[in-house]
């Protein structure tokens, strides 16, 4: 299998048993949510990372989900508030509780920057959308009045959402720099970003991870409208990007999200960045032992498009079949594979502006097709030269070797890159990939590889990626 699948960590899953199953059955990144949990609560899966990593002679990553700025409601008089059809509310800070209350329930809510924006005819939506209700008229600058557009339940603290509406919040909050900091202690491989939604944001959290002494890759994750809308330049700064569908679907109208999804994994397509699809893949199989039908197709279609990463969120957390789960993706992520490979009929050529390091990956690609190749080595420092192989989506296997642990977890995330630690003792990178080569089992005497590494180039202190070899094993 070539795709990558993140397990989200939770109760049904954290036990080093269900860990070593998971991983066994195809998981290669274990997502630490930090919404649910603080950094100290992760300190034993953080171990059991490492020893499996060991264990199973396999790179894993742990990737630490930083809960951002998710917009809640105060504490309801009665709670749970069965809301009817038709019903009025009124949303303010709990102080006007008793001006504006007249017998329509009152959502406390303490963000003044919103309420003030709000105006008559905008949607706000409770309950990760279960309830959507318009604003009929402001009552005062920070309280309006809502009517219900559907019955449901609202319950204290819950969620609201201000579909497409842009506020000037920076998405990484105080809770999120305490979890940081004892995410990056406790030595987690990467982060995800919650509610980004500019390029600002990364940057602050790059700072934070700076100030902190140990910066590792961030992956954005895509759930407000303004991050959709700020996509290009955000890719510029962040290592990746996710399509975290449960927000992204009530922060934008549900029917623009498969196509938002494209869009999404085509831009980091374009850049050879990795791209995961999340949320509710396989959701049925929190109760169920095998998914729907569309589940299967979602899946399937998921990595047609192109993503690298496949994600479980409840089914891994808090189902009841978590490794059954990843099974089965991993069964429809080989499938699908197969019908990918067999449809573009070869590497995916690079297009856009001429690229010398794109064209490069792209002409490896080439030769390991037409020599029938076992495998492609590529020596890797940051990681991108294997990143720029895996956007060709070539048939081979893509070993990429690299002395950083950083970059070694940092590829977890690519489509179809096996990352090894190789060490510095041999100064030549090529010489590096041919002993690989000739120790690894999984390529026989008398079988071709193709090699990318780097060798000097006058007035170039580093090694970058310069050339390509079709290599023999002895
Ligand atoms: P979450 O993010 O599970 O942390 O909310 C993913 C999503 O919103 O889809
Ligand atoms: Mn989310």
């Amino acid at each position: 299998m070539k795709t990558k699948i993140i397990a989200t960590l939770g109760p049904a899953s954290s036990g080093l048993e269900t860990m070593r199953g998971l991983a066994k059955a195809g998981v290669r990144i274990f997502r630490l949510n930090f919404s649910h949990g603080s950094a100290d609560s992760f300190t034993e899966v953080m171990d059991n990372v490492r020893s499996l990593e060991k264990e199973l002679g396999l790179t894993l990553t742990a990737m630490a989900d930083l809960s951002g700025p998710k917009i809640r409601i105060g504490d309801l008089y009665k709670s749970p508030a069965h809301i009817i059809r038709g019903d009025r509310l009124v949303l303010g800070p709990e102080a006007d509780r008793m001006e504006h209350e007249g017998g329509r329930l009152y959502l406390p809510f303490e963000d003044t920057a919103i309420l003030k924006d709000l105006a008559k005819g905008d949607t706000v939506l409770l309950s990760d959308g279960m309830v959507e209700l318009t604003v009929t008229s402001v009552l005062k600058p920070c309280a309006v009045e809502l009517k219900a557009h559907n019955n449901g339940l609202i319950t204290s603290h819950k969620g609201i959402a201000f579909p497409g509406k842009f506020f000037s919040i920076p998405a990484l909050t105080e809770k999120d720099r305490v979890d940081l900091e004892g995410a990056l202690k406790l030595g987690v491989d990467a982060a995800a970003m919650s509610f980004v939604q500019t390029k600002q944001d990364i940057v602050d959290l790059r700072r934070a991870m700076e100030e902190c002494g140990r910066v590792v890759p961030i992956i954005a994750k895509m759930e407000q409208k303004a991050a959709y809308d700020n996509l290009e330049t955000i890719l510029d700064v962040a290592d990746g990007l996710m399509v975290a569908r449960g927000d992204l679907g009530v922060q934008c109208p549900l029917p623009d999200l498969p196509i938002m999804q494209k869009q999404i994994i085509d831009a980091c397509r374009r850049r050879d960045k990795p791209v995961i699809v999340a949320t509710q893949m396989l959701i049925s199989m929190v109760d169920n032992p095998a998914p729907t039908r569309p589940e299967t197709t979602d899946v399937a279609n998921a990595i047609l498009d192109g993503a690298d990463v496949v994600m479980l969120s409840e089914e891994t957390a808090i189902g009841k079949h978590p490794v059954e789960a990843v099974a089965y993706m991993a069964r429809i992520a080989d499938k699908a594979e197969g019908y990918g490979l067999q449809r573009s009929g070869g590497p995916l050529s690079p297009g856009g502006k001429p690229d010398p390091e794109r064209t490069l990956a792209y002409c490896a690609c080439l030769l390991a097709e037409q020599t029938r190749s076992a495998a492609l080595i590529c020596h890797t420092r940051s990681g991108t030269t294997a990143q720029r192989v895996s956007g060709r989506r070539p048939v081979a296997p893509i070993h990429a070797l690299t002395p950083r642990a950083m970059s070694r977890h940092l590829l977890n995330f690519s489509w179809g890159v096996i990352p090894h630690h190789v060490d510095r003792d041999q100064p030549s990178h090529l010489a590096r990939c041919q002993h690989f080569v000739e120790q690894w089992s999984g390529i026989q005497p008398g079988q071709s590889v193709v090699i990318t590494a780097g060798q000097k180039t006058p007035g170039r202190e580093d090694l970058h990626t310069n050339e390509v070899k079709v290599y023999y094993k002895g």
